[in-house]
């Protein structure tokens, strides 16, 4: 199946930013959508929209950091549809601060959503996808999975280890089922404001100006889908063109 046409496809974090407008492009191509995160009035609002415009869309509340909750949803997407043909891993956080302001709570959040959530996603879909003897896992890592910066030490670490662990599936698994990782650049979404730390929010406040929209990624996403079976669209940056990073 060349199209994203009718395909099963589960988002994390769909609820805002870059997961909402993968959902919202995907639908409108023809894919069935599966969407989770936390804030379910985002998703029913969001999936009511889809609906309107002639799509599918299914919401589950989701926890990343649970999985339980993740295996959940894929199961509810298998209830639904019969299949998943493609677990877009997109949920994350991303509390900037430095390491001497000794945010450990907010390391491990960004640990327990952006690491562990993917995990959790492999878990959860993996086996289903060996069974089908199909499938394809996009995990959405960062320009910070290349390069570290002050503040960001934690998050890129976290987008590293996401690069690390889609390549080592890649490797393992890729006979029949793809891998790929979308890094994107400075995206508009509501990223940004998981940073507590006044400093830092301001910095990327600065830094964000130059922003692609998230549709852009949605795109990027699409293409990665749409390729025949037999091609595996590995590892793609999208970023600002007028980014220097
Ligand atoms: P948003 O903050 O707009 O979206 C993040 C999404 O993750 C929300 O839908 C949020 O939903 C969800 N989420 C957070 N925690 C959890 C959780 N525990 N369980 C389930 N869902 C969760 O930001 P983006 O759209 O930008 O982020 C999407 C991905 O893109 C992230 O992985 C981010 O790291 C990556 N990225 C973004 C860039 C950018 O500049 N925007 C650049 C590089 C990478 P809810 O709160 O409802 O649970």
């Amino acid at each position: 199946m060349q199209n994203p046409q009718e395909k099963v496809v589960v988002i994390t974090g769909a609820s805002s930013g870059i997961g909402e407008a993968t959902a919202r492009l995907l639908a409108s191509k023809g894919a069935r959508v599966v969407l989770g995160a936390r804030r379910i009035q985002r998703l029913e609002n969001l999936a009511s929209d889809i609906r309107a415009a002639g799509g599918v869309a299914d919401v589950l509340a989701l926890d990343v950091t649970v999985p339980q909750s993740v295996q959940a949803i894929i199961d509810f997407a298998v209830q639904r549809h019969g299949r998943v043909d493609v677990l877009i891993n997109n949920a994350g956080v991303m509390p900037l601060s430095k390491l001497e302001a000794l945010k450990v709570n907010e390391w491990n959040q960004m640990i327990d959503v952006n690491i562990r959530g993917v995990l959790h996603g492999i878990a959860a879909a993996l086996p289903l996808m060996q069974r089908q003897r199909a499938g394809q896992i996009i995990n959405i890592a960062s320009i910070g999975a290349y390069a570290v910066s002050p503040t960001a030490a934690v998050y890129c670490a976290t987008k590293y280890a996401v690069r690390a662990i889609s390549e080592g599936l890649r490797q393992e698994v890729g006979g029949y089922i793809r891998v790929t990782v979308i890094a994107p650049g400075v995206t508009e979404s509501e990223l940004a404001e998981s940073i507590s730390d006044e400093g830092g929010r301001a910095e990327m406040r600065e830094f964000r100006k130059i922003a692609i929209g998230a549709d852009a990624i949605a795109r990027a996403i699409a293409y990665a889908i749409e390729q025949p079976a037999d091609v595996d669209v590995s590892e793609l940056i999208v970023r600002p063109t007028a980014s220097p990073f």
